[in-house]
């Protein structure tokens, strides 16, 4: 029978950071996946470039039935604590817009490098590995691998969330918990393109590649970020952000101009320029074949002092507050992250042991913390899996 100190469950993120970090201390780890590869979301992420971590990472970029849980990983271990270390495996980054680091080569270099953490801290790892059954045996864990059972003191699950099943993800985390009784808040897709009813993208579908800074806002919630027409309908960053917030059948609503209220200047252009056509004046504040779809869409292709203030008062809607209301989401199959997840209600904040059964441990995107989208989701599987590392 092999015996460990330490079992992790998972060769993502999260788990590689915990490995490595038990693994310094002494434990004798396992870690073992059953994809092929370890790190595979980290080797497609941020377009194949890792956004590592974001300079801005704060609490406030999360969402999480309990929004304070995550300050204390966060604080124990932070973006500098990371950036530290990808600086000391001389990993060339930069920051791409507000706080993103992303690798200037590929993201194979931050796997590279946790890679080498594992080697130099000893850890043991098992890929194309299934884990049929983990048990409690006295104070510690049984678990039955397809290489065979293990016995340890302590296991950590660190499998990740339910977006991308193609890519591996599975329920693992949630069955578990499950299993010990844990409770696990209601799952669903964040960070993913919205869909959009046939009239809708037949309406949109002549605005395709044309790209705006919007301000996208969903309750009280709001994102600056850019925001693009596709042949799918808008997408985008702004999007992909406030779909975390968007429940089904709630609007979004999008300012296409922020700072500018239109109906002011198109209003004021009454007076001191009232020969020019509507869609010009609108010109001046949205790309040209955007100006031109609205106007005609609100059927004011004509000059500004022939339009009255009522008409130009609901354009002016239109571009500041246009509301969308989307069909639905693409769901897991395209969503970057699963929002809930294991109750943090269950964990201990400092080292995401489970409190009422010592030694089991969730770290990573299979608990209910979940990142904005900007690095923020690494950073929590970074943090996490150290906290729990420095635990085990
Ligand atoms: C396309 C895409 C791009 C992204 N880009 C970014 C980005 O640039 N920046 C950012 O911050 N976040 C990004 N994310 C989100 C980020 O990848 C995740 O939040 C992060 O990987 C979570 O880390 P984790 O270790 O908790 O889980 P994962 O990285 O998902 O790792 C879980 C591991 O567990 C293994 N596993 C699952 N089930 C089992 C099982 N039953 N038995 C054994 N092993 C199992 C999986 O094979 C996997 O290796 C992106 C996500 C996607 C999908």
């Amino acid at each position: 029978m092999r015996r460990v100190d330490c079992l992790i469950i998972g060769a993502g993120a999260a788990g590689m950071m915990c490995a490595a970090e038990a693994g310094k201390r002494g434990r004798s780890v396992l870690l073992v996946d059953h994809a092929s590869a370890p790190g595979e979301k980290i080797r497609i992420s941020g377009g194949g470039r890792c956004n590592f971590t974001n300079l801005r990472a704060a609490p406030e970029n999360f969402l999480s039935n309990n929004p304070r849980f995550c300050i204390s990983a966060l604080r124990r271990y932070t973006q500098r604590d990371f950036i530290a270390l990808v600086e000391k495996h001389t990993i060339a980054y930069h920051e791409k817009t507000l706080g993103q680091l992303f690798c200037d080569s590929s993201a194979k270099a931050i796997i590279d490098m946790l890679l080498a953490e594992l080697a130099e801290a000893g850890v043991r790892m098992e890929l194309s590995a299934r884990v049929d059954g983990i048990e409690r045996q006295g104070e510690g864990f049984r678990a039955t691998l397809s290489s065979g059972p293990v016995e340890t003191a302590s296991v950590v699950i660190a499998t990740g969330g339910k977006s991308i099943p193609k890519m591996g993800a599975t329920g693992f985390a949630y069955s578990t918990a499950e299993q010990f009784g844990i409770n696990v808040i209601e799952t669903r897709p964040g960070l993913v393109p919205l869909t959009y009813d046939a009239a809708m993208l037949e309406r949109l579908k002549p605005l395709s590649g044309i790209s705006v800074d919007a301000v996208v806002a969903s309750g009280k919630t709001r994102f600056a970020e850019g925001l693009l027409f596709t042949h799918r309908g808008v997408s985008g960053p702004s999007i992909l952000q406030i779909s975390s917030y968007w429940r089904e059948n709630g609007e979004i609503i999008v300012d296409l101009a922020p700072g500018t209220a239109i109906e002011d200047r198109l209003i004021a252009g009454k007076s001191s320029n009232g020969k020019q056509a509507v869609q010009t004046a609108l010109a001046e504040h949205l790309p040209k074949r955007l100006a031109v779809a609205i106007t005609e869409e609100v059927s004011l292709a004509r000059p500004l002092g022939d339009t009255s203030d009522k008409a130009l008062r609901q354009l002016g809607e239109r571009v500041n507050r246009w509301r969308v209301k989307p069909s639905g989401s693409e769901g897991y199959r395209t969503a970057e992250v699963t929002l809930g997840g294991i109750d943090t209600a269950a964990l201990n904040q400092k080292t995401m042991e489970v409190k009422a059964q010592p030694g089991l441990y969730f770290i990573g995107e299979a608990v209910d913390v979940t990142g904005w989208l900007g690095g923020y989701n690494f950073q929590w599987a970074w943090s996490s899996g150290w906290s729990a590392g420095q635990a085990v």
